[in-house]
């Protein structure tokens, strides 16, 4: 024997991987199986909300039975958005992606959106295309997770507002050196109180509401949508007060080759 060669294998980062896949694998199981639980008991309360509908037609009841049915009616009400946030959240639909540009989907949105009826009479929704080139940059997504997305990110602007103010809508693109790769971005803002530094690191985590009829899914489904197309989404606040949203898309490369390979 002339000597002995010893190697050592740094297995950290194999072990940390393990334990993160058999992390997921149980978290896929939980939500699974909540998932199935939330989908069984959607039946059981539309039979309860039907029935009292029901009741509180045949019956005419005087104005004190009236109020008691019309909380179960309204507290079924809650349960059911409950159930329905979370089963988009816990089984998304499937991904139906496609190359598309974003500011006919953004301005369809927004259009909608200062139509609902539910929006307060003093928020107003201001589409800014002034600000920098009008991108015509397309991504590769699925329009109606987009859509989705900023629906939500503008919902919660109005939610925020309570005393009324303009949201303001923007699109950019830009370069993520990090990634090396060109990003579509629609920005949403809002004058409404902001981020407290409590909410900041929360905002995404699944079930975190401030509200009181929040379910706190919002974001974390918007989140786990834009993750999927390999975006990122970030929340601050603005110096001016409120919030702003930042959801970043990368451009569909497909189509910036083809162009390449054209010209
Ligand atoms: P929900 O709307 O049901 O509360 P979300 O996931 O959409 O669920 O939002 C989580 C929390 O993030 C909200 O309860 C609120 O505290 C905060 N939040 C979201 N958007 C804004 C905003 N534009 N301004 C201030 N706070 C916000």
């Amino acid at each position: 024997v002339t000597g002995h060669i010893l190697i050592f294998q740094d297995v950290t980062e194999l072990k940390t991987m393990r334990a993160a896949i058999l992390r997921q694998e149980h978290l896929s199981a939980i939500g699974k199986l909540s998932a199935a639980i939330a989908h069984e008991i959607r039946n059981p309360l539309a039979s309860i909300s039907g029935s009292i509908e029901m009741l509180r037609m045949l019956l005419d009841p005087p104005e004190d039975e009236r109020k008691l049915m019309e909380i179960v009616i309204r507290e079924v009400d809650r349960l059911n958005t409950l159930i329905e946030d979370f089963l988009d959240y816990a089984r998304p639909g499937q991904s139906r992606r496609i190359s598309m540009a974003t500011h006919e989907m953004v301005a369809e949105t927004v259009r909608i959106f200062e139509r609902d009826p539910t929006l307060g009479a003093n928020i107003a929704v201001s589409l800014d295309e002034s600000i920098g080139p009008r991108t015509e940059e397309r991504i590769y997504a699925d329009p109606a997770q987009m859509q989705q997305v900023l629906w939500n990110l503008l919902r919660n602007a109005a939610e925020a507002m309570r005393d009324g103010g303009t949201i303001i809508v923007r699109q950019s693109a830009h370069h993520d050196l990090r990634t090396d790769r060109n990003y579509v971005s629609l920005i949403v803002e809002d004058e409404g109180q902001g981020l407290p530094d409590e909410v900041l690191p929360n905002l995404f985590e699944p079930f975190f509401t401030t509200k009181n009829n929040g379910t706190g899914l919002g974001l974390a489904t918007c989140h786990r949508i834009v993750v999927a197309h390999k975006g990122h989404l970030s929340a601050s606040n603005r110096s001016e007060g409120g919030a702003r949203f930042i959801l970043s898309i990368p451009v569909d490369d497909t189509v910036q080759s083809r162009v390449a390979s054209d010209s």
